[in-house]
């Protein structure tokens, strides 16, 4: 009998795990390698279907000698073991070797696919499109970076339609992988570490959304962004434009010469189908701030291209109740009202968070600084903010920073506790308190939802 293929798992985690259950049912011999420790769940998972698997190394040999290689999205691709995988491969008459989860689940349904990429508001987006698919009746997944994996879903309960939020690690190892509809939400300096500190390098792997999208597919993105126009004018996509933007602007690149949503005096208009345009008050929206605009605009755009009813995208865009740390309304203590906005762990999205603040503000920010540049938000800053909170166990490129110019309170301190207090004290009736780090949160906690909940339980406290 002749053998059946081997397929390698790098990475015992959500994706991985999916993979190995999805491989196996479709009749790969499957192995599993994870180079730490593999949570009790998963390998119960792996357990119960038979699946073989090494935790705490990688056993070469066997991983090199796979016919097709699942790496987990947080494995680098210049780690030794891809870089081998490859060397060995290098003459093979196949396509790649290395692929991605996501790339490997959509090889084993025909179900239609709508997937979200940005630097910011991707999880936002994602689940507000899942919302709208759900309230239309479709029988709908989520996954990607949210949710259980596409992998999994796929092999134990295939739907009609999957709403996948795509990082570019993911994107990164994708290569026939098709969106029916795709979404590029925005492009800023992200992870540059993973990308040889060449911005290029990232934006190319956001661009790969499109990549074998036909013009029967939709690619939605935000045309005020300057790096996805720029990127526009340079590559010649194939699938039809469904642009956003904030002001209702020409478009002499697109077929229909206006932005297809935007916001017009007070209202937020969606005009993808061809049925009357949709129209409502920018006020009724239940997402606040202006990237919440351009998130509900681009989520509304799929949902008409996919002929779903004014109605239920009205109801959604109006009830939607959103995703938790992302702007997150926690308690108003005293009259001061706290926001959890853990979740931005870049300068970007502290950007946003402030932009939306309607009254005086205390932001509490700091953690685990990737070579930050805080001057993006000064005038946001100086415009909203009294009091700053610094919060990490090395606050000195904060200090540096606003220290020069910022005339407010500065309170500096190592540990929530102290700056969820410091905060409340600083705070005057009517004001805001945001958490709105700018940074990763390893330095003091173990993941941002940890540092979301501790403050959320601390400002419950009070
Ligand atoms: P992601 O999944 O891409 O990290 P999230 O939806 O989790 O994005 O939002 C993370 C943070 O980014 C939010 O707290 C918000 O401050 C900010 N943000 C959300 N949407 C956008 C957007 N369209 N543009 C810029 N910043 C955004």
């Amino acid at each position: 009998m002749e053998a059946r293929p081997l397929v390698a798992i790098l990475g015992a985690g959500e994706s991985g795990c999916g993979a190995a259950v999805l491989a196996k049912k479709v009749g790969y011999d499957v192995w599993v390698s994870d180079s730490g420790n593999i949570k009790p769940t998963y390998k119960a998972v792996l357990e119960q279907h038979g699946i073989a698997y090494e935790e705490g190394t990688h056993t070469e040999s066997r991983i090199v000698g796979a016919q097709l290689v699942i790496k987990s999205p947080g494995i680098p691709d210049n780690a030794p073991i891809i870089k081998k995988i490859r060397e060995q491969h290098l003459n093979d008459n196949t396509s790649e070797t290395v692929i991605s989860e996501i790339e490997f689940a959509a090889r084993y349904t025909d179900a239609k696919m709508i997937c979200i990429t940005g630097s910011n508001g991707k999880t936002t987006t994602t689940s507000l499109i899942f919302d709208i698919l759900r309230r239309a009746g479709l029988d709908v997944g989520l996954a990607g970076n949210i949710g259980n994996s596409l992998a999994l879903q796929v092999a134990e309960n295939d739907h009609d339609y999957y709403v996948i939020e795509l990082s570019s690690f993911q994107l990164d190892n994708m290569y026939d992988f098709r969106a029916d509809i795709a979404i590029l939400l925005n492009i800023t300096p992200d992870h540059l570490d993973r990308y040889g500190f060449e911005f290029q390098n990232y934006i190319n792997a956001k661009m790969r959304i499109t990549r074998n999208q036909t013009a029967s597919d939709a690619f939605i993105y935000w045309s005020e962004d300057p790096v996805i126009s720029r990127e526009l004018e340079k590559l010649n996509l194939k699938a039809t434009l469904f642009p956003f933007a904030e002001k209702k602007t020409p478009l002499s690149a697109t077929a229909n010469s206006v932005n297809m949503a935007y916001v017009d005096g007070d209202n937020l208009i969606l005009r993808a189908s061809t049925d009357e345009p949709f129209s409502l008050p920018v006020s009724e929206l239940s997402l606040r701030g202006k990237h919440n605009r351009l998130n509900s605009m681009a989520a509304g755009l799929a949902a008409q291209i996919l002929h779903i009813k004014s109605d239920v995208i009205r109801e959604s865009l109006t009830q939607f109740a959103g995703v938790d740390h992302r702007l997150q309304y926690v308690a108003t203590v005293g009259d001061v009202r706290f926001i959890n906005d853990s979740k931005a762990t870049n300068v970007n999205s502290c950007w946003y968070a402030l932009e939306s603040m309607t009254t005086p503000t205390v932001l509490i920010l700091g953690g685990k600084d990737k070579g930050n540049d805080y001057s993006e938000i000064d005038k946001l800053v100086s415009e909203k903010c009294h009091t700053l909170v610094f919060m990490g166990l090395h606050n000195e490129p904060l200090r540096q920073h606003f220290g020069s110019w910022f005339k407010g309170l500065i309170i500096d301190t190592d540990n929530i506790h102290d700056a969820v207090i410091g905060a409340f004290k600083a705070a005057h009736p009517g004001d805001t308190v945001l958490l709105s780090p700018c940074c990763a949160s390893f330095d003091l906690f173990k993941s941002y939802e940890d540092r979301g909940n501790q403050f959320m339980q601390i400002v419950r406290s009070l």
